[in-house]
């Protein structure tokens, strides 16, 4: 009595849930309709239909004609950074007396390894100490937004962060925390899953003094420990 094949009823049902969750996402159009100057979206959609052919499948199959088109979108994206200068951020501040630590803290972010081609996601801390500029907060967002947006290395990103302040502000000191999981670490090689890499840059105060180094350390993991 050998058990009967599966039936019509439980294959669609496999196959409904894994293409329902791709299918939601692949009518996304660009936020923006014009090409990022300097982007070649057809010399990327000619190199990714070159990959899947590389790699064994039928780039002319239906469901792999459109992504071509659609990873080069999707690179312009991910490294529109490359074509911004993230020093403007930093060129509106307001002179303040304020001489203590202005500290943001979780600024969510998404980059690439520069050596694999894939995601790292994580989150970027920023305190600095002012002299006499202050800047809005988002703008040190939009920094950390525009840093990531290329091929990176975390160690490479993290000191950018930091000597951005500098140059731009004049900071007496700064310090950059950033934590985040590498998809090239738990997805392929050693493929650790869930494990964190933290860097950090500390300049002026911060790296001659040790307690405000501790306080800003406090500051950014105090209550989460
Ligand atoms: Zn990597």
């Amino acid at each position: 009595m050998p058990p009967s094949p599966p039936n019509n009823s439980s294959a669609p049902a496999g196959q409904g849930n894994f293409s329902g969750g791709c299918l939601s996402e692949i009518d996304d159009e660009p936020s923006t309709a014009s090409t990022p100057a300097g982007v070649d979206l057809p010399r990327i959609e000619r190199a990714v239909r070159e990959i899947l052919a590389a790699v064994g499948e039928d780039p002319d199959r239906e469901g792999l004609l459109e992504t071509p088109a659609r990873v080069a979108r999707m690179y312009a994206e991910l490294f529109s950074g490359l074509h911004s200068d993230p020093s403007i951020h930093l060129k509106k501040f307001f002179t303040e007396k304020y001489d203590e630590m202005v500290l943001v803290r979780d600024i969510s972010f998404n980059s690439m390894c520069e050596h694999h081609m894939l995601p790292f996601i994580g989150k970027a801390h920023i305190g600095y100490i002012p002299n006499g500029k202050v800047v809005g907060l988002s703008k040190l967002a939009r920094v950390v937004e525009e840093i990531s947006r290329r091929p990176q290395v975390q160690e490479r990103m993290t000191e950018q962060i930091a000597n951005l302040l500098i140059q731009e502000l004049d900071v007496k000191g700064v310090a950059v925390v950033i934590e985040a999981s590498h998809s090239c670490m738990s997805i392929r090689g050693i493929r650790k899953p869930g494990s964190v890499c933290v860097t950090s840059a500390m300049k002026g105060i911060f790296r001659s003094n040790l307690s405000s180094r501790s306080e800003v350390m406090t500051l950014i993991y105090g209550d989460r420990r």
